[in-house]
């Protein structure tokens, strides 16, 4: 494989863009290399400006659960582009996207469209801090919620009383009023309660977690984190940016039986645009402006290409089967354990639906501190034989990988046979 266009077009965009990308891990710096410049996907496939083409398993991070270049898609992106691509008021495609997302969804009883995931939670906690008067919020260790300042802040040892920022230009006030408790650890969640229940706002948790690698959940945590919340006024926000969309047409709180005060949408509802949502109970909804004293803005709010494109797309979705979906994620799973059993290389997969990690340790994963105990060294190693083989993997340990319904099962054989 030669990586040639690619590596020139990555020196000149350094001269541009910090680190040549416009986000982080697209650099990448976790696996070392020189980053694919990509000149088109369809389905399964994206190839890159050399020619070289690859199954993908990071499908932009989750959000395209169809795949590449959907017909439907882009026949739907199209014809809203040729009317007008923004006007800055209303239109009646915002409240269609609406209806399909609250039918679906039923706890968002109001919402609002933005543009990023960044900006559904960066807003749900103004929401939370307005609706209760309250500074302080509740995060999970190794959970990612976008880089809303507040959210940019991760524990380490005592972190969750001190306040420790996880990025510079988070100020340190910022981050006093940012609580970090491990994943799964309801006791530290009831001390950390307990001590700061009066100027709690908001618990903000990815309810599948897929920011950290896939790390799944304990029921008992999940409706204790409910329980807690509800018993002290604190607002429960759901972040469904990831797991919105992915596990069947609608939440994962559905499944979980859980029902969040507000919940945050991204990544699948724009169908590879920029749209994204935040909403809930009415009653905290109301407090966004114009209705309430919560401000909340956007010059392309509500873009019609952007819903365009997310009602074209999850029209689609709805008709399609996630059990076959489960299914072969499954056995893609277990060919992978498969092979490195065999070559006794310890690992463990954690699998969520068609979200799934390879972390290479021997020790179950069920919170950052044991995520940490890959060794990202043979991550690095792998992603790199794979991606030489024709698999594109995420870039980093600690991001999810995502099977769409495009995958076909000979990609799966194929990749199979890759890690082989
Ligand atoms: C991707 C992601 C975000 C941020 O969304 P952007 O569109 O990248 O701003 C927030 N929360 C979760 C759980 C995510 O996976």
């Amino acid at each position: 494989m030669k990586f040639d266009r690619s590596r020139k077009l990555f020196t000149e965009a350094c001269r541009y863009f910090p680190g040549g990308v416009n986000s982080p891990v697209r650099a990448f710096g976790a696996v070392g290399g020189s980053p694919l410049f990509i000149k088109k996907g369809a389905g399964s496939k994206i190839t890159d400006v050399d020619g070289n083409t690859y199954i993908d398993y990071v499908m932009s991070w989750g959000a395209l659960i169809l795949g590449h270049a959907v017909p439907e898609v882009v026949a739907a992106v199209s014809k809203a582009a040729a009317l007008g691509s923004s006007f800055g008021a209303p239109t009646e495609s915002e409240s269609k996207l609406a209806t399909v997302i609250s039918h679906a969804i039923p706890s968002m009883e109001r919402l609002r469209l933005v543009s990023s995931g960044t900006e559904a939670t960066m807003s749900a906690i103004r929401l939370s801090r307005g609706f209760t008067g309250r500074d302080k919020i509740i995060k999970f260790d190794g959970c990612y919620h976008g880089h809303g300042d507040s959210l940019l802040v991760k524990a380490g040892s005592g972190a969750a009383t001190q306040g420790i920022p996880g990025s510079a230009g988070v100020t340190a006030a910022l981050s006093r009023d940012t609580l970090v408790c491990p994943y799964n650890d309801i006791s530290a969640l009831r001390k950390i309660v307990a001590q700061h229940a009066a100027s709690i706002a908001c618990v903000i948790i990815e309810p599948v977690a897929a920011n950290m690698g896939v790390v799944m959940p304990d029921a008992a945590f999940l409706q204790a984190v409910r329980d807690l919340t509800a018993r002290h006024g604190i607002v429960l926000i759901y972040d469904e940016v990831i797991t919105g969309f992915r596990f069947h047409f609608g939440g994962v709180q559905t499944l979980q039986k859980i029902k969040p005060d507000l919940t945050c949408l991204g990544k699948i509802i724009g169908g590879g645009l920029p749209i994204a949502a935040y909403g809930g109970k009415k009653e905290i909804m109301d407090c966004v402006a114009p209705l309430g004293q919560v401000y909340q803005a956007g010059t392309l709010s509500g873009n019609p290409v952007a819903v365009a494109a997310g009602l074209a797309m999850l029209k689609v979705l709805k008709t399609k089967d996630y059990a076959a979906l489960d299914h072969k994620a499954a056995r893609l799973c277990e060919g992978l354990k498969e092979s490195f059993t065999r070559k006794h290389m310890p690992v463990t997969i954690n699998r969520a639906g068609s979200l799934f990690t390879v972390f290479f340790t021997p020790q179950p994963v069920t919170d950052f501190t044991t995520a940490r105990t890959s060794d990202t060294k043979k991550y690095a190693a792998y992603f790199k034989a794979m991606l030489h083989a024709g698999i594109n993997l995420p870039p980093s340990q600690f991001e999810a990988q995502f099977l769409s319904f495009s995958h076909t099962d000979k990609d799966v054989a194929l990749t199979l046979r890759a890690v082989k």
